[in-house]
């Protein structure tokens, strides 16, 4: 196998063909112009492509400053990639979406936008970038990790507290001082949008800085800021004033008992409150206001309220793909219970088209777009599950495993544990999840739903490692504990291995 093959993940023409007619661009040579127009800043310093692509590194400050990510070898690699279709494995869930033509979804559309820096009979290169020492039109933050509430579908890397009291992990420490916002004047004075995420981030000090300087240097940027709307203070208010910000409200409910069921520690009256002045605000400014939704399994009987309130007052309604952790995506679903969830989903849309027609209002023909590309998301899931067996496998780790090109299932366990080895650097929990299905599914019977402490407390009773694995956790029956099991048994399995080969 070649190494090449081994890095990159196939694609279906057919797929993109539809997807790139449906684009609002002239020229689709590009599949994702993020590498081109824009930088993610991630909380330990790392910066990378976007927030889907969280390993392909461009460098990591403070070691790397930003210019030389940028401009660097490793961003120019990946532009190479992007140019000639030999898609990242980490940009495995841009490619599901177009394979399954969630075409609203997709996250690479974001980017969407012609590229300043190439002239219109230009071919775009990878060393374009550098030869027109263009900068990113699109500046991505996700700083800090310093939030007030503890969501059931988030984690660590976003909440300090889920950090401390669920993952009882060790504080992050981010790296980002006034050094680095000294970095990024170049990257401000000529950023047309610069979108900030948490973290919350009306609670994030250095956010402040970097406001203050658009202010000073460019106050015509669009800053997008992703907040809970649980923290309005005076301070965030004196930004929202002061810079043109385009607010984005996380929201998944809007039935307040499921909402505080779901935002753990948040009030809805106070959520509420300030959603409606953030309205007013945007209304007065002549902004377009955004919700930005997680559908779930703890949230899909209240959907239609959250799109009923964006179609009847002119918000505009972005739905995530949640992939992970499995105790809140659809995904994780039984085949019987996701198609209940798609059949009243699609009740809901079939009342909002009718809507939708007497309103002839573009907010809500684009809402109902995105809320019938979440259903095909759905849809899709559901089919994958009806045709294989092994429907929850994850794409990318299905890929990576047949590239191994042997039936795995038939080798001993020291080749299986070694193949995890390789193979895990390059997933994410959920999905180290999904290789230890395929790669032990030989060993025992019933597993397919199991969770990481289904794996955990599997090697554990074959691998009398008890006392190793509770002087981290204690073993308990407690869903919220999952994303401590899926850290634990990364290292467990490490140790596995070095064991089997002492
Ligand atoms: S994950 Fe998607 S948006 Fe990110 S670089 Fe890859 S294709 Fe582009």
């Amino acid at each position: 196998m070649k190494e090449e093959q081994r890095d990159t993940l196939p694609f279906e023409t057919k797929a993109l063909e539809v997807y790139n007619a449906v684009r609002n661009l002239k020229d689709t040579s590009l599949v994702c112009h993020a590498p081109f127009n824009s930088i993610y800043f991630m909380p330990e310093g790392q910066m990378v492509p976007c927030c889907y692509n969280r390993t392909h590194l461009y460098g990591r400050y403070p070691q790397t400053s930003v210019e030389e990510a940028w401009f660097g070898q490793s961003a120019l690699q990946f532009r190479e990639k992007i140019i000639s279709k030999k898609f990242d494995v980490a940009c495995v869930r841009c490619l599901d979406q177009i394979n399954v033509g969630n075409h609203e979804g997709v996250h690479a559309r974001i980017y969407d936008q012609p590229l300043a820096f190439k002239k219109e009979s230009e071919k775009i290169t990878a060393g374009s970038v550098l030869q027109s020492k263009a900068f990113p039109e699109i500046l991505e933050f996700e700083l800090h990790n310093i939030c007030n509430l503890e969501c059931v579908m988030c984690g660590g890397m976003h909440s300090h507290l889920i950090r401390q009291n669920r993952e009882k992990l060790p504080a992050l420490v981010s790296p980002y001082d006034s050094a680095f916002v000294q970095q990024l004047e170049p990257f401000i004075k000529t950023a047309k949008v610069a979108r900030f995420l948490g973290g919350e981030p009306f609670l994030i000090p250095i956010y402040y800085e970097i406001w203050e300087r658009f202010v000073q240097i460019n106050p015509q940027a669009e800053l997008h800021i992703t907040t809970n709307a649980t923290t309005l203070n005076k301070r965030a208010w004196r930004v929202l004033e002061s810079c043109k910000v385009h607010p984005v409200i996380s929201v998944d409910s809007l039935n307040p008992e499921n909402y505080e069921s779901i935002r753990k520690n948040a009030s809805f009256s106070t959520f509420f409150s300030n959603v409606e002045s953030l309205r007013t605000f945007c209304k007065k400014k002549n902004i377009q206001l955004t919700f930005s939704c997680c559908p779930i399994q703890q949230n899909w009987e209240y959907l239609d309220g959250v799109l009923r309130y964006c179609n009847k007052n002119s918000v505009r309604l972005y739905f995530n793909t949640v992939v992970m952790p499995e105790t809140a995506s659809l995904r994780f679903l039984s085949k019987e219970a996701l198609q209940t969830v798609i059949k009243r989903l699609d009740w809901v849309l079939k009342t909002e088209s009718f809507r939708e027609l007497l309103s002839r209002s573009k907010t809500t023909r684009d809402n109902n777009l995105a809320f019938r590309n979440m259903i095909v998301q759905l849809k899709a899931w559901h089919k994958s599950k009806m045709e294989d067996q092994s429907s929850e496998e994850d794409a990318k780790v299905t890929h990576l495993l047949n590239i191994q090109g042997t039936n795995i299932d038939d080798k001993p366990l020291s080749f299986r544990l070694e193949t995890f080895d390789r193979l895990k650097v390059e997933l994410t929990d959920e999905q180290v999840l999904v290789l230890c299905r395929r790669l032990f599914r030989s060993d025992i019977q019933n597993h397919q739903h199991w969770t990481a402490k289904n794996w955990l407390e599997w090697i554990i009773s074959n691998y009398s490692w008890k006392s190793e694995v509770t002087q981290n956790i204690e073993l308990s029956s407690d869903d919220s504990s999952a994303f401590q099991y899926e850290a634990l048994l990364r290292t467990k399995i490490d140790l596995l291995r070095e064991k089997l080969n002492s």
